[in-house]
């Protein structure tokens, strides 16, 4: 997984001001990682704190160089998150674009030494390359141990999966700072194919892009796929379209079939180095709602509690310093926390466990309630969580941004989801408590400030 692997004069690069081939990629991070070495010999975990650019590119890869781990972290955090996160995962050097008010050693990436390093690190499957932070949605984000053999694995079940290969061109419009950015780093440095970045979403420059560079494969989330399919977005060269992070809405998957744009769903997360199981194009529309099978040689089973369990070579060794969260099963699976079910070998995700409610002795999903919620004209966000109840020990209530037709909502809750899944009680707020990657932090809600109840 290194640049030295691929024709040097090939492009491994492009941004909206660079475009570099592999021998200057490779020349450049060999350059940084000598700057980093001579200035901070003793760093172990280096922090990687910056926008999506060339420089942060170059800054993975010199970390990859020089045998480090390491430690990205989310630009959106607030400063006292970084500090909490810099102290968990021991970062004792951060690369960053501009300075970061912590007290943690730093250096500006975009400095280079005129030497490249000339001894790379030759990392074994089971040392640790990265600690990646979890989003925070159920409580405090925790560190998860991605060994090399993590991060290969995945790629190559990847590429068995979707096919990437040298002639690929992949863009990433979601920060880098994630798994599913930095996963396509690592991807295009296995395989040799063109990785484009973006600083963020435009959707008028990436469907500019899509159309002008021929891109192959491209990693979004499904308020994207809709913002690019309103603006034209049509099939061109486009072999992938993954789109993680929940499931996509049936009318956005039939507007891309019907443009045949090559839409794969995906079930992924952070303990599992990206993806568990991915719904490919062709079986899109027939399997509706599935995150599809699981990515060999990923298994996937389902506990007796429906809890979603997970084995294979990309599942973390653990939690960095936090064993007691390690989510082991005796028999050596890997608890995700979620719940789902398995149907003909397909995957559905239901929701997580910490946030089902059990009314009456019925299972009751938030994330089925909200989304039809949201349906109603008038909403725009909704959240649900249970409540306890001298009758049905818990009955689920809603929280909802927006104003709307109570009546509309009336027959939108009876004509699609049975009584026992009614919310109980309305709250009207002003807003839902997201994290910083917008997930909606559901043990959260009922710290919210509500206006009114109905
Ligand atoms: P934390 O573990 O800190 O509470 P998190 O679980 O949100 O945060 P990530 O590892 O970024 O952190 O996200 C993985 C989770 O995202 C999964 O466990 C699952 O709950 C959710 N998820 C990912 N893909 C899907 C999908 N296709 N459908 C439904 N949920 C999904
Ligand atoms: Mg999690």
């Amino acid at each position: 997984m290194n640049a030295l692997n691929h024709p040097t004069d090939h492009i491994a690069l492009v941004t909206a001001g660079r475009r570099l081939t592999w021998g200057t990629l490779w020349n450049e991070s060999a350059r940084l990682a000598h700057y980093v070495k001579r200035n901070a010999p003793d760093a172990r975990h280096i922090g990687l704190y910056a926008a999506n650019s060339a420089e942060y590119v170059i800054a993975v890869h010199a970390v990859l160089l020089l045998g480090k781990v390491l430690v990205p972290l989310n630009t959106r955090l607030t400063k006292s998150e970084i500090k909490t996160q810099l102290e968990t995962a021991d970062v004792d050097l951060l690369l960053v674009d501009e300075t970061c008010d912590v007290p943690v050693p730093q250096l500006t990436l975009t400095m280079r030494d005129d030497e490249p390093i000339s001894d790379f690190h030759a990392w074994k499957q089971d040392e640790v390359m990265s600690l990646m932070f979890t989003s925070g949605t159920t409580g405090r984000a925790k560190a998860v141990k991605q060994t090399y053999g993590n991060h290969v694995a995945s790629a190559v079940a990847a590429r068995e999966h979707l096919g990437y290969g040298t002639r690929d061109r992949m863009l990433v419009v979601t920060p880098l700072f994630h798994m599913s950015g930095l996963a396509q780093v690592y991807r295009a440095a296995c395989f040799g194919s063109t990785l484009y970045v973006e600083p963020k979403f435009d959707a008028a420059r990436t469907l500019d892009l899509i159309t002008r560079e021929h891109i192959t494969h491209v990693s979004l989330v499904a308020v994207m796929l809709d913002r690019l399919l309103a603006i034209g977005l049509q099939r061109q060269a486009l072999r992938v379209v993954l789109v993680g992070g929940g499931p996509v809405p049936k009318p956005l998957l039939e507007e891309a079939e019907r443009r045949h744009i090559p839409v794969a769903q995906t079930y992924g997360m952070t303990e599992t180095c990206s993806q568990v199981a991915t719904l490919l194009p062709s079986e899109a529309l027939d399997h509706l709602g599935s995150s599809g099978r699981a990515i060999l040689p990923t298994r996937v089973r389902i506990n007796p509690d429906g809890e979603i369990e997970v084995s294979g070579p990309t599942v973390t060794p653990g939690y960095y310093k936090q064993p007691e969260a390690d989510a082991w099963t005796t028999d050596g699976f890997w608890r995700t926390g979620d719940l789902g079910t398995i149907q003909d070998g397909y995957l559905y995700v239901h929701d997580r466990r910490s946030d089902l409610i059990i009314s009456g002795g019925e299972n009751v999903y938030p994330a089925e309630i909200e989304s039809v919620l949201r349906r109603c004209p008038g909403i725009e966000d909704a959240g649900v969580t249970g409540r306890l109840d001298a009758t049905w020990g818990t009955v689920p209530v809603a929280y909802i941004v927006g104003s709307y037709d109570p009546l509309e909502l009336e027959r939108l809750l009876t004509e699609h989801l049975a009584s026992y899944k009614h919310p109980k009680a309305f709250y009207s707020v002003r807003e839902l408590p997201r994290n910083a990657n917008g997930k909606l932090m559901r043990h959260r809600l009922k710290e919210t400030a509500y206006d009114s109840t109905r």
